[in-house]
């Protein structure tokens, strides 16, 4: 019998940036091999697309392994585990970590948001999916059957994000997941990956570059100290992975070199609060500069006297009596719901106080309407007039920017035959992979859902 060729079918995050779902057969050994399974995540977060079943057999599926922790590309796991997956997850410790903390989030979301609706998976199914879930660390190697060999490369994207590479004998096929914004205040920069054949990478950025990376610390402490000032209160919606932990790590840097007015700053978000405490477990994953600023200040990192964590809700409902002069970090990172409201809604009228957006602002959510400039809004029900300062930093993007994702592929272009170009919207995809063919000489294509491609692996 001719032997079976490698194969990779794109199964979610093509053509859009949620839902990664890529499935590795390998042609020598019969192993099916999927890298991440992730929530769908549009204007409507749990729509059919998410409950459908899967377009391929669960059962027959041998590994699956996640890159990272955000939702569109955890999101679905519980729901493969429920429909008959029973094989081995793969990922780093802090992955399998905060994806406990976000799929019990995500679960909850659920059912607040759909009522009348069963959740596609239970609590239950989170933990079977746990228990199955092994950890690896950066730069192991997973040998697999017929010398089928994995690596974990970092990607720094959030704590614990991974590369993964596919090798056999001297052939490399590498997926991305998410890459970070390198350099990052907290995490070790992107890997290189020379010497890779086939690449499946993302395109969040794919067709626009980020305007204020090298201004951003300046841009935020320019926030406090007016906002400060003036006597306001400075609020700051931020995702609670990676950019609430990034946002606190440079406030504490500015308190310890005394560049910031001292003011009390609240980290109001148990997600946060949890996700936080996952980053100071695994302070090894973070890069040199704050290792040895850990190591100066005896185990400091996310301490200091002016943070607040509050927990709950009462706590929570205390900080409108604490003096104006404040910050506050809460969720959600678009204000599409999460305790940022209250504050929201008490701040927004209060000339003093700024609205400080680090994130991108999806079309239709509230943060968005603010960002645009609206002078009213409703926030639970509420008609609320807008006098407050709003301030964006675009420069705290966790995905690297065109520039960046090209240069990325730039060092390994010698090498490559070909680059699939997923995990963004389809313009930013043909854009990106248009520029890596005319610039770098490389094939690329942007992916398409349900495509297969053969790969010489
Ligand atoms: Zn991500």
């Amino acid at each position: 019998m001719a032997e079976q060729k490698s194969t990779i079918t794109f199964y979610g995050g093509v053509g859009e940036v949620t839902g990664a779902n890529f499935l590795f057969k390998d042609g020598l050994s019969g192993l099916a091999i999927l890298v991440d399974c992730g929530l769908f995540q549009g204007v409507k977060a749990f729509d059919d697309k998410n409950t459908d079943p899967f377009a391929y057999d669960p059962k027959s599926i041998d590994y699956l392994f996640v890159t990272h922790a955000h939702l569109d590309h955890i999101g679905r796991i519980p729901k493969l585990v429920k429909d008959g997956f029973a094989g081995v997850i793969y990922s780093t410790a802090p992955t399998k970590e905060i994806a406990e903390i976000a799929l019990l989030d995500g679960l909850n979301l659920f059912k607040k948001e759909n009522a009348d609706k069963e959740p596609f998976f239970n609590k239950a199914d989170i933990e079977k999916a746990m228990n199955i879930w092994k950890t690896a660390e950066y730069h192991e190697t997973i040998n697999l059957k017929e010398g089928l060999r994995i690596t974990l490369k970092d990607a720094g994207h959030i704590i614990g994000s991974t590369m993964f590479e596919f090798a056999r004998g001297e052939k490399r096929l590498v997926f991305t997941g998410d890459l970070g914004n390198s350099p990052s205040p907290l995490l070790f920069d992107t890997e290189s990956i020379k010497g890779t054949n086939y690449l499946v990478m993302e395109s969040v950025y794919g067709d626009r570059n980020h305007e204020d990376r090298a201004e951003r610390r300046n841009l935020l402490e320019d926030a406090i100290e007016d906002t400060m000032r003036a006597g306001g209160t400075l609020m700051i919606p931020a995702f609670s992975i990676e950019r609430t932990q990034e946002i606190l790590f440079e406030i504490e840097s500015m308190v310890e070199q005394s560049r910031i007015p001292l003011a009390p700053v609240f980290l109001d978000s148990p997600m946060g609060i949890g996700v936080t405490a996952v980053y100071k477990k695994y302070a090894r994953f973070l890069n040199e500069k704050v290792q040895k600023q850990i190591e100066e200040g005896g185990d400091s990192l996310f301490r200091f006297a002016q943070l607040h964590e509050t927990l709950s809700t009462d706590e929570s409902k205390a900080i409108y009596q604490a003096n104006p002069k404040k910050i506050i970090i809460a969720g959600s990172g678009m204000s599409t719901g999460g305790r940022i409201l209250h504050h929201e809604k008490n701040y927004l009228p209060d000339p003093a106080s700024t609205l400080l957006l680090v994130g991108y602002q999806q079309a239709g959510s509230l943060g968005r309407m603010i960002q645009d400039g609206a002078r009213s809004v409703k926030i639970m029900r509420e008609e609320i007039i807008v006098r407050s300062q709003v301030r964006i930093i675009h420069g705290y993007s966790a995905h690297k920017d065109s520039d960046h994702l090209l240069q990325f592929v730039d060092e390994t272009k010698d090498t490559l035959k070909k680059v699939f170009v997923a995990m963004g919207e389809t313009k930013s995809a043909m854009f990106l992979s248009q520029r890596i063919r005319d610039y770098l000489g490389v094939e690329a294509e942007a992916s398409e859902l349900g495509e297969v491609a053969e790969i010489d692996l």
